[in-house]
């Protein structure tokens, strides 16, 4: 074969695997927003499969498109979350570990930083002590932590089945990619940022199995009073 000829090939080569590239990125695309808009999941594996191997790649085909590269991480761990709901469900709460960010602490905290993260010292001024308080009762180990260097080290001292995570979509989908062997659940902030970053507490709870607990026990109302006054909150 001549260099002409394998040129040639090499080059068709190349134009079948950028097209098939281009439809892979774009039916994820397509698909993804399906999900975000009208929380419809159709082949979550596909969906998964681009987000792993093409992460990076994604994100400046979102944006080349016009779409906030965001969307990448909102479909990661939106995918996620359905994909393991059930199984994480259906976890002992003592083989969870709820991870927090510690940026949903209050400005006037007085919790130390150690090894293990911070240890908050439950004096409910902010929304982590309410969680964190709420999570234990129920069998979770808590941790609140101020990056990932701190999720190695929990991974590598800890023994838990599940792994239920709030933080920014970024961390959040980045995280959950790491820890795909566990049947892993999000929540992403609603105000990111480096302090004073908000969560939605009830979705939180939600996932804890606190919200379904107070039903179940007929005290939705009380529930609802004592984990989401302002106060508290
Ligand atoms: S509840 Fe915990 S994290 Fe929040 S301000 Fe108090 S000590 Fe800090």
């Amino acid at each position: 074969m001549g260099f002409y000829e394998f040129y040639q090939i090499f080059g068709q080569i190349a134009f079948f695997l950028a097209v098939t590239m281009l439809i892979l990125l774009s039916v994820t695309l397509i698909l993804g927003k399906l999900l975000l808009k009208e929380n419809k999941l159709v082949f979550p594996r596909l969906l998964l499969f681009t987000i792993d191997m093409f992460y990076g790649l994604f994100k400046k085909f979102s944006e080349n498109v016009g779409v906030n590269a965001e969307i990448v991480d909102q479909i990661g761990v939106e995918v996620r979350n359905k994909v393991n709901l059930n199984i994480f469900k259906n976890i002992k709460s003592q083989d969870k570990i709820l991870v927090l960010p510690h940026c949903l602490r209050h400005s006037d905290c007085e919790a130390k930083l150690e090894s293990s993260g911070l240890v908050c010292k439950d004096c409910n001024r902010c929304v982590i002590g309410v969680l964190k308080k709420k999570a234990e009762n129920q069998g979770f180990k808590v941790f609140i932590i101020p990056g990932s260097t701190f999720l190695k080290k929990i991974l590598d001292e800890n023994k838990f089945k599940a792994v239920l995570g709030v933080a920014c979509y970024q961390d959040l989908n980045l995280a959950m990619m790491k820890l795909s062997k566990f049947s892993c659940q999000g929540v992403p902030l609603l105000k990111d940022g480096c302090i004073n970053t908000k969560v939605d507490p009830r979705a939180v709870l939600e996932k804890i199995g606190e919200i379904q607990r107070c039903k179940k026990e007929s005290r939705i109302n009380s529930c609802n009073n004592k984990t989401h006054s302002p106060k508290t909150l």
